[in-house]
C-alpha cells in the first residue's frame, strides 16, 4: 500500500525574501530537484506521466530542472524534491509513506517530497507479484487448466514488459498527488482517483489510458482549471 501524507509543518523555512528573475511562463511551473540523480529516460517518464495527469484539467506544466528561485514561489509554482531516502527519518509513524507535502494549517506549502527508495520498495513488491503470476501461468498452461483469477489480480500478463517504467510511474503518481495538495491547498483526501490516501500495488501496473486509478476527479479538475489560464501571480 502506498500512502501519501501531508504533514503539518512550518513551510517556506528555506526561502529568503530576495527577488530574482521572473518565473518561466507556464500554467504551472515545477522546479524539479533531483537528489537521486535519475537517468534521463526515467525523468522523461516521470514528467510525461505527471503532464498526462494534469492535462485532464487543461493544465500545462513548465519543467525547470535542478534550479529553484531564491524567492517565495508564486501560487502556480512548486518544487518536487526527489530524495534518495526511504523517508523513515521524517516520520515517527507509518513507514509506507512515499511522498509528503509540508504545509501550514491553512494548506499552504510549496514543496513536494518524494522518497525514491520507497518507490523502489513498491516496485520490488510488484516484481515479486509479476514473478509469481508468470510462474503460475506457465504451470497452468502445462497442466492445461485455467489460471486462477487471483493470479490475474496480481499482475497482468505483460507485467515483465511494464517493469522498466514502473519505478518512474510510482514516483510520478506520488509527486502528482502531492502537487494537487499544494496547488489546491487541499488538506483532505478523495474516495477515488489520484487523491486517495493510499494506492494499491496492483494498480501501479496501469499504463497509458489504463491510468484511471490515478485520474483527477471532476471537482479537482474544476479547481485546477483556475491554473489553466494565464495567472496574475501573487503569493499564497
Ligand atoms: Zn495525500
Amino acid at each position: 500500500m502506498i500512502a501519501s501524507l501531508a504533514l503539518a509543518a512550518g513551510a517556506e523555512a528555506s526561502e529568503g525574501q530576495q527577488q530574482d528573475q521572473a518565473p518561466p511562463a507556464g500554467d504551472v511551473v515545477v522546479y524539479l530537484l533531483d537528489h537521486q540523480y535519475l537517468p534521463t529516460d526515467e525523468l522523461t517518464t516521470i514528467q510525461a506521466e505527471i503532464n498526462k495527469i494534469f492535462s485532464d484539467a487543461g493544465v500545462r506544466i513548465t519543467w525547470v530542472s535542478n534550479a529553484s528561485p531564491r524567492r517565495r514561489l508564486l501560487a502556480n509554482e512548486l518544487r518536487i524534491v526527489v530524495l534518495p531516502s526511504d523517508g523513515t527519518r521524517w516520520f515517527q509513524g507509518p513507514s509506507n509513506i512515499i511522498g509528503i507535502a509540508p504545509h501550514d494549517d491553512t494548506g499552504i506549502g510549496r514543496n513536494c517530497f518524494v522518497f525514491y527508495r520507497q518507490a523502489i520498495w513498491f516496485r520490488q513488491q510488484a516484481v515479486w507479484r509479476c514473478r509469481q503470476a508468470v510462474e503460475a501461468r506457465i504451470e497452468a498452461a502445462m497442466r492445461g487448466v485455467e489460471v486462477d483469477p487471483y493470479i490475474d489480480s496480481l499482475a497482468p500478463e505483460d507485467c515483465g514488459d511494464r517493469l522498466p517504467s514502473l519505478t518512474a510511474l510510482i514516483v510520478a503518481r506520488a509527486a502528482a498527488h502531492e502537487m494537487v495538495h499544494i496547488l489546491l491547498a487541499k488538506l483532505d483526501h478523495a474516495d477515488e482517483g489520484l487523491m486517495r490516501q493510499s494506492f494499491d500495488i496492483n494498480e501501479l501496473w496501469a499504463v497509458g489510458s489504463e491510468g484511471g486509478p490515478f485520474r483527477l476527479t471532476d471537482p479537482e479538475i474544476t479547481a485546477l482549471r483556475s491554473f489553466s489560464t494565464p495567472t496574475t501571480g501573487g503569493s499564497r
